[in-house]
C-alpha cells in the first residue's frame, strides 16, 4: 500500500469518528435540555442530583469539543500536507500508530522522550 493509499485510510477514520461525536453530542444536549426544562419544574426539586448529571453531561460535551478540535486539525494538516509526518523529526509516522492515535503529531520514538521531557519539567515544578 502506498503512504497516500495509508493516509485515505485514517482519513476515514477521522470522518467516521467526527461524525459519531457530532451525533452523539447531539443527543448530550438534547438530554441537557430536558434536564434544564426539568429543573423549572416545581415538581422535580431534588437540586443536588439533577446538579450532577448536568455537569456530567457538561463535561462529556466539552471532552466531546476537544476531540473535535483534534479531528478537524488533524484533517486540516491532511489538507496541507504536513499529516502524518513527526514534527521532530520529520520521518513518516507508521500506519500502525496512525490507526491507533489519529491525532499523532510525533512518532513513538519522539512521543517517548516528549513525555520524559514533560514528566521532568512537572517533577522539577512540584520540587520547587
Ligand atoms: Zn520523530
Amino acid at each position: 500500500m502506498s503512504r497516500d493509499e495509508d493516509l485515505s485510510k485514517v482519513r476515514e477514520i477521522l470522518q467516521r469518528r467526527r461524525r459519531e461525536i457530532v451525533e452523539a453530542s447531539q443527543g448530550a444536549s438534547q438530554e441537557l435540555t430536558a434536564l434544564k426544562e426539568q429543573e423549572r419544574d416545581p415538581e422535580y426539586e431534588e437540586g443536588a442530583q439533577t446538579d450532577l448529571a448536568d455537569y456530567t453531561l457538561s463535561s462529556l460535551v466539552e471532552g466531546q469539543r476537544r476531540e473535535l478540535m483534534l479531528i478537524d486539525a488533524a484533517l486540516q494538516r491532511m489538507d496541507g500536507g504536513t499529516f502524518g509526518t513527526c514534527v521532530d523529526c520529520d520521518l513518516d509516522i507508521p500506519l500502525e500508530r496512525l490507526e491507533a492515535m489519529p491525532f499523532a503529531i510525533r512518532c513513538s520514538d519522539d512521543a517517548t522522550l516528549h513525555e520524559q521531557e514533560q514528566r521532568g519539567a512537572q517533577g522539577t515544578h512540584l520540587t520547587l
